[in-house]
């Protein structure tokens, strides 16, 4: 089979979804491949590197498009920059990508006219066997890590504490909003800086992973349960939200850094740091909310930017891993490859719907949304748009 890998359009993205490395492992599996000239150039991949691993360079994207039994992207296809690619596409072509489709359904749904049979990576089950597939994990490692650094450059104090002939001063303190894998990254990177770490959490579980990284774990005790079952946290109840806004009042008036990283259902943002909260807090405080592409945990948030509140900034950055695209596509090009090498035999990709990994991540198929998400997503917009 051929897997082809284009240049990616969205604005502001520099990662590839194949690296040279991984495209070394699947020729020798088998695979023909061939890559867009240019198209791993803002990640520091050169179209060398990759004909030296066999990889065939084309420079025409259609021709490229057209001819793939296998399109690997890192966002969902679009007719960007340009370009049609989503019209170039060939039913029964199997794409594979962090398509995001709870956040896309327009887009799945255009994918899926295609005839493509469209895989998604972040609905891959969050299972152990699945683990070096999910690109999810792998991003949202980078933005944790990013998000302090981001904090760190911008705060007018040191993170460590630090003794020198001047004198002593004390380390800053971080707290962190959401605990799973952004959120414990943010916590690990923070404390590797020195700073004092707490973070918080609506799942009392992550309280031991919490305090595995050197960070104090705070919580109150929920009325309502908070998981949504598969470690995703659901909406609290309006009762546990106050207990919570005490507890967070206290921390965050506390803070010189607060990293927020909170979804629901992996997808949406509550709305968890108020205004108020952030004008209690020191001028020079910062706030990251790397919840930003889900909405922002903050009232004031504006995804992609940057806001100051009485000398506090509120930075909602998107798409943190691009910033890192080097390591970013590395990451997520391996994760790409254990899924096609998982159900591969002699370059040969094989269907398998019976399996819980595919049958988890296929969002459409025989040129309809198969995903359930997804669909309930659709048919919540066609709801909203009847009303
Ligand atoms: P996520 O991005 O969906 O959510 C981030 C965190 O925000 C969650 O821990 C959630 O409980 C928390 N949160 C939600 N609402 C909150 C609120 N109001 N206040 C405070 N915190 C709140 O998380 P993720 O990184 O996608 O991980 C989701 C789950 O999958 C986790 O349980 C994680 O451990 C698990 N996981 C498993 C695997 C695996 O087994 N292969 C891999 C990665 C993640």
């Amino acid at each position: 089979m051929k897997i082809a890998v284009v240049r990616e359009c969205h604005p502001q993205e520099r990662r590839v979804a194949l690296v040279p490395e991984s495209c070394e492992k699947l020729v020798r599996g088998g695979f023909d491949i061939g890559i867009e000239s240019g198209a791993g150039a803002a990640a520091g991949y050169a179209d060398e590197a990759y004909q030296a691993v066999d990889a065939e360079i084309e420079t025409d994207p259609r021709a490229l498009v057209q001819s793939a039994d296998i399109l690997l992207r890192v966002n969902p296809p679009s007719n960007l920059d340009g370009r049609s690619e989503v019209d170039w596409i060939q039913p029964s072509t199997i794409v594979v990508g962090s398509l995001m489709p709870l956040r896309h359904p327009r887009e799945m749904e255009a994918l899926a006219k295609t005839g493509a049979i469209a895989f998604s990576t972040d609905a891959i089950p969050r299972t152990t066997r699945a683990q070096a597939m999910d690109t999810l994990s792998s991003m949202s490692s980078i933005s944790g890590y990013k998000g302090v650094l981001l904090a760190a450059a911008e705060l007018p104090r040191y993170l460590p504490m630090l003794s020198s002939a001047a004198g002593t001063v004390f380390p800053a303190r971080v707290f962190v909003i959401g605990a799973a894998v952004a959120g414990l990254q943010a916590l690990a990177t923070a404390k590797r800086l020195g700073a004092t770490v707490t973070a918080t959490d609506v799942r009392p579980e992550v309280k031991e992973q919490i305090e595995s990284v050197g960070a104090r774990y705070v919580g109150i005790e929920l009325e309502g349960d908070a998981s949504a079952g598969g470690g995703y946290a659901k909406e609290l109840s309006a009762a546990d939200r106050e207990r919570q806004r005490e507890m967070l009042v206290d921390e965050i008036t506390r803070s010189d850094v607060v990293i927020t990283t909170a979804l629901i259902g992996g997808v949406f943002a509550p709305k968890i740091v108020t205004e108020e909260m952030i004008r209690s807090m020191r001028p020079g405080s910062i706030i990251v909310d790397l919840a930003a592409e889900g909405g922002g945990n903050c009232e004031v948030s504006v995804p992609g930017e940057s806001v100051d509140v009485d000398g506090v900034r509120v930075i909602a950055p998107l798409n943190l891993p691009a910033t890192m695209p080097e390591h970013a596509s590395l990451l997520f090009s391996r994760n790409l490859t254990h899924f096609i090498e998982t159900f591969s035999t002699e370059g040969t990709f094989e269907l398998d719907t019976e399996d819980e990994i595919q049958a988890g991540c296929l969002i459409a198929t025989n040129r309809e949304i198969v995903h359930q998400g997804t669909r309930d997503v659709i048919d919540a917009m066609l709801k909203g748009a009847r009303a």
